[in-house]
């Protein structure tokens, strides 16, 4: 794209997009979807967290630092998403340098771990019974990646950072309907495991007061002993213990098999610093978490796609249908090729050409939609129209997870996913300590996804299970123009890839194109598809089209920042889903 043009599509997004009115912002906003202003900026989806964040800032703490402080915060009000059990990815951007960069925080299988870790007399475990299980529990990265973004990037100690959550977690916050939602709907399972059931049944009522004392002391000494109290600590001899003899009650029916997760497992882990994926998209630059997040391949192979079309001058329903086949493209290959680049041979470059984008391209008719699952391409060798093999469709991914977004004065940027796996991850709360443990290893290909077809999916010992996280970064000449990043398993990839879409090609306000009704399509049969998009006049020419629906709950909670022409900040999250999410600014105006 010619620079002129380039400064135009910028221009132009601003102006589809007025500036909104300086918000007020009320004493205390219990949620708010969207905050403009000065000084810098948080979205997530807890007022609690949200407050914590900007206190962080107000109080000169860089984006690191109220990142990390927000993190933590949703540990205890989010817990059944995120926390010290769980893993995630963090993308940061610095003003001075222009510089994006990565930290993989992903949970690594147990040393024991090998391709039939999910096998049982030569048949894969069944999914459910595999949700809540040791089995499933991988080394958490979730302290030890806040303390390398704060050693690489943050001003505040860990000792520090950690202190506002563990007062929040000390005081209590007030349960409101997502809380109380979430507990129910895992009542039973909770039930099963002691600890779990102490700290959570019954289910705490919207409007009353949760402490968890155990947390706020499990923070204490995270703070007091860094993540080692996790790694080569007494928290790490209790993880331990509750995944290889985990708590079930005598009275439960269900199995609860032990994972054979050690002390020299959780010793052994680390938090790698990666280079970012990086995508040329209209001008801008899209950056992204690498493999093993599937994240930043596939929303960069999919906008590659789309790339060859103009979608801002398509019709809606064009636009919708090219939004799902290149994302129902991008899913195959995503299937196919992408996995923990320390045991497979990932190749996340030839992914990102787009030579390889061009070849899949070539496969979308305007008039009818692909079938799926569609078979993969080879990118190490792209050809027009050309696929290699047979297609899959997309295996199960929990629905939960958390996304953070935060900006400085300085102008720095953090973007960050953190998750447990499904909603209430394993089930099981560590013994005296207040948190859940991830199943996030259920994120493996229990058994290869295709008869036949290499699959890198499958686990292995310290192998990190392939995630589709997606906190992403987009800059212009190496200015920061958005940030954003979503929950909702591998819906994750298309949630990102909507917005995105909707905010840089078809002129959207950041707070619409978030509100806006959205569809996955993942190389399955159906597209899974929110209510309100079903209801759509677009929905039905899509129909029309070939594309076939299944109704669905909410896709996704997004957060997002951006930054306005005058400088100031744009912080936005859902309007509606989850509950409705807490955009602030420092100063708004
Ligand atoms: N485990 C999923 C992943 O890493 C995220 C889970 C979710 O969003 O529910 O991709």
């Amino acid at each position: 794209m010619p620079r002129s043009s380039v400064v135009s599509a910028l221009a132009a997004l601003f102006l589809v997009a007025p500036l909104a009115p300086a918000l007020a912002q009320p004493a205390a906003p219990p949620r708010a979807p969207e905050a403009v202003g000065f000084g810098g900026a948080v979205a997530s989806v807890d007022p609690d967290a949200s407050r914590i964040g900007v206190d962080v800032l107000r109080r000169g703490g860089n984006a690191v630092d109220a990142a990390v402080a927000v993190a933590a915060a949703l540990g205890v009000t989010d817990p059944f998403s995120a926390g010290v059990g769980g893993g995630g990815f963090l993308v940061r951007y610095d003003a001075r340098t222009g510089r994006v960069s990565t930290l993989d925080g992903r949970e690594t299988a147990p040393a024991a771990a090998d391709e039939g870790l999910f096998v049982e007399d030569g048949a894969a475990i069944p999914f459910a019974e595999a949700v809540t299980s040791g089995l499933s529990v991988g080394v958490p990265g979730a302290p030890l990646t806040w303390q390398r973004a704060l050693d690489l990037w943050g001003t505040h100690s860990l000792d520090r950072a950690l202190r506002p959550a563990e007062e929040l977690a000390r005081r209590g916050f007030t349960v409101d309907a997502e809380f109380h939602r979430q507990v129910v709907d895992n009542a039973d399972r909770f039930a099963d495991l002691t600890s779990t059931a102490a700290l959570f049944l019954p289910a705490p009522a919207v409007g009353s007061t949760f402490r968890n004392p155990d947390l706020a002391d499990t923070y204490r000494e995270l703070r007091e002993h860094g993540a080692s109290a996790l790694h080569r600590g007494a928290i790490g001899r209790d993880v331990v213990r509750a995944v290889t003899e985990p708590p079930v009650d005598p009275a439960a029916t269900r199995t609860v098999r032990p994972g054979r997760l050690s002390a020299a497992d959780l010793r052994d882990y680390r938090v790698p610093e990666r280079e970012p994926t990086r995508t040329r998209y209209r001008g801008l630059d899209v950056f992204g978490a690498a493999p093993p997040s599937a994240g930043g391949t596939t929303v960069g192979e999919a906008l590659n796609v789309l790339e060859t079309t103009r979608l801002s001058a398509e019709t809606p329903v064009q636009y919708l249908h090219r939004y799902l086949e290149a994302s129902r493209l991008a899913f195959a290959d995503r299937d196919r090729w992408v996995g923990d680049p320390g045991f497979a041979d990932v190749p996340t470059r030839a992914l990102l050409s787009q030579e390889f984008a061009d070849s899949r391209a070539c496969l979308i008719s305007p008039t009818a939609a692909l079938t799926s699952p569609v078979a993969p391409g080879d990118p190490r060798d792209p050809r027009p129209c050309a696929t290699a093999g047979a297609g899959a469709a997309t295996p199960h991914e929990g629905t939960d997870t958390t996304h953070l977004t935060v900006a400085d004065k300085w102008g720095d940027v953090v973007s960050y996913t953190l998750s447990i796996e499904q909603e209430g991850g394993s089930g099981i709360v560590v013994p005296g300590r207040g948190f859940l443990l991830n199943n996030e290893l259920t994120d493996f290909s229990f058994t290869p996804v295709a008869p036949g077809v290499p699959d890198p999916n499958l686990p292995g010992p310290g192998k990190r299970p392939r995630s589709s996280m997606a906190p992403t970064i987009v800059l212009h000449h190496g200015e920061f123009v958005l940030a954003l990043g979503s929950p909702g398993g591998s819906t994750i990839i298309t949630t990102v890839l909507q917005v995105l879409t909707r905010r840089l090609d078809r002129g959207q306000g950041l707070l619409d194109a978030i509100a806006a009704p959205r569809a996955s399509q993942r190389n399955t049969a159906t597209t899974r598809a929110e209510e309100a998009f079903l209801a759509t006049g677009e929905a039905r020419a899509l129909h029309a089209l070939g594309h076939r629906f299944t109704a669905t709950g909410e896709i996704g909670a997004v957060t997002a920042v951006e930054r306005l022409p005058d400088g100031r900040w744009r912080a936005a999250a859902e309007p509606v889903r989850r509950g409705g999410g807490a955009a602030r600014v420092v100063h708004p105006r």
